[in-house]
């Protein structure tokens, strides 16, 4: 009786289909020489030549092999090798042995619905973050991941965030941006989350007057040779969801901590207040995506900073504006009474730090150049609008540049290396020898509007080095 699986078969002849440009065939080579010493007869088919070709892809059809080249196929079995084989791995098929069965191709996706949750982000008149969330079936190939072209229109009643008439109330939330749902990656259905942050329009397909991220897209474009980057440093102050009282201020005496002064960077139960919810942002942020830098409690009790950037003006805007909506979301969810405050000075009376939003930034010239001089010639030129920039630099600003507490005068434009005490600091970390040279605009504060205060920023400073330029 035969035994099975005999090494006696036959040796049959085989087709070698190959490109002599490809990499894998050259890995291939030396076997076909091998086999070929061995007493194989092997053609090979070398499909840059056409007469090759027709041949290979008659055999090819024949056999109905999907496999591009190097391809090893027995002619008289059908039998085949896909790719770059050992020797070993080809010789039991070539002497006539059933290779196993190939699986059958897969059918070409489909496109598929899927359901989504989504929650649509958008900024009112008074720069209050709104959002609303629905459940949406979207059409797609079944590994597709969420994109912007899949994500339609809607709209709200704008006439419930004193956007619109109640007569014609109806606003359109138009997607700018998809970040992935960091709380809840899958929901309790099991369907995929995202936000989606929006800008809103006029029913006409406008910009309705509220939005003015169009104007700092409009001006990025005019100036795109600056290559400006801005990098916030966003301030605020966790209080009492019901009195905004900083939260925690009412365990002391009179409502009032001791003096600041240990709070900055502080550790411990007694220097800081609502470490949690800080931590909890930072994570957040990061799982969603954004370029978020770092964290730490500021100086007054219960005021805290974290850094976004550097970047693109247009993706640091829509990111500080996701970051405080995510910063506002946790707020929602911890077991204590606590909101987030970006007023300018939520301690009028006293000796309290305000909060500000410090926008660093630069040009790719200011980049480039070595030394602090370029960049206090750009201070100087920033001088003449000083007013343009505190309108656009946020509310009740007059309340916290007084001169005290690590701020400059509203009314006065300073300028000076490593001063905190200035409207624009040169951080020495900025100048030097191989450094990236930026300035600090220590004027924003904590509640502007990122696309105004940009806007005016990467306008201003784009004529002023574009006029440099010329004068030099
Ligand atoms: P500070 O000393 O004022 O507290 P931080 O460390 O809090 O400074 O923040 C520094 C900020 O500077 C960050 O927001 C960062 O993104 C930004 N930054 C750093 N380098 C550049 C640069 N070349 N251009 C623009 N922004 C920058
Ligand atoms: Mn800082
Ligand atoms: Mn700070
Ligand atoms: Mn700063």
């Amino acid at each position: 009786m035969a035994k099975k699986n005999s090494n006696k078969k036959e040796k049959h002849d085989l087709l070698y289909i190959m490109n002599p440009n490809c990499g894998w065939c050259k890995k291939s080579d030396p076997v076909v020489e091998e086999l070929k010493k061995d007493g194989y007869d092997i053609t090979t088919l070398d499909i840059t030549n056409p007469e090759d070709a027709k041949v290979a892809n008659e055999v090819k059809a024949k056999y109905n092999a999907q496999c591009g080249t190097p391809l090893f196929l027995d002619a008289e079995t059908g039998n085949m090798a896909c790719g770059f084989r050992e020797r070993g791995a080809l010789e039991p098929w070539a002497k006539g042995e059933q290779m196993e069965e190939r699986p059958a191709p897969t059918p070409p996706q489909k496109p598929t619905p899927k359901k989504y949750k989504l929650e649509y982000i958008w900024t009112d008149s008074d720069g209050n973050i709104r959002s609303k969330v629905r459940y949406s079936t979207i059409v797609q190939m079944p590994n597709e991941m969420l994109s912007m072209r899949n994500v339609p229109q809607w709209s709200f009643d704008g006439s419930s965030t004193n956007q619109a008439e109640t007569t014609d109330s109806d606003l359109i939330i138009s997607p700018v941006r998809l970040f992935p749902n960091p709380m809840e990656s899958r929901n309790q259905s099991q369907m995929a989350s995202w936000y989606v942050l929006c800008e809103v329009l006029n029913p006409d397909g406008t910009h309705h007057e509220s939005n003015l991220r169009k104007e700092l897209w409009d001006i990025l474009q005019e100036n795109k040779d600056q290559d400006i980057w801005v990098g916030v440093e966003q301030e605020y102050v966790m209080v009492d969801e019901v009195s905004g009282q900083p939260y925690g201020w009412t365990d002391y005496k009179d409502s009032t901590p001791p003096p600041q002064g240990e709070y900055y960077c502080g550790v411990g139960g007694n220097k800081q207040k609502g470490r949690v919810i800080a931590e909890q942002h930072a994570n957040l942020c990061i799982q969603s995506g954004i370029a978020f830098e770092g964290f730490h409690p500021e100086v007054m009790l219960s005021q805290w900073e974290y850094q976004i950037g550097p970047g693109n003006p247009l993706d640091i805007a829509d990111q500080l504006i996701f970051s405080r909506f995510l910063l506002q979301r946790i707020t929602e969810r911890v077991s204590f009474p606590v909101a987030v405050s970006y007023d300018s000075k939520v301690m009028p009376d006293g000796n309290w730090n305000g909060s500000g939003a410090h926008i660093n930034f630069s040009s790719k010239q200011m980049r480039e150049e070595d030394g602090p001089e370029y960049l206090n010639i750009i201070c100087s030129s920033l001088a003449e609008s000083h007013d343009e920039a505190i309108k656009s630099y946020g509310k009740d600003n007059d309340k916290r540049l007084t001169g005290r507490h690590e701020t400059s005068s509203i009314d006065k434009f300073t300028w000076g290396e490593n001063d905190r005490t200035a409207s624009i600091r040169i951080p020495f970390s900025a100048v030097g020898e191989d450094k990236m040279g930026y300035l600090e605009d220590r004027r924003p504060s904590a509640s502007m509007n990122p696309y105004e205060a940009f806007s005016y920023l990467v306008s201003t400073v784009s004529s002023v080095s574009k006029e440099l330029l010329v004068n030099i």
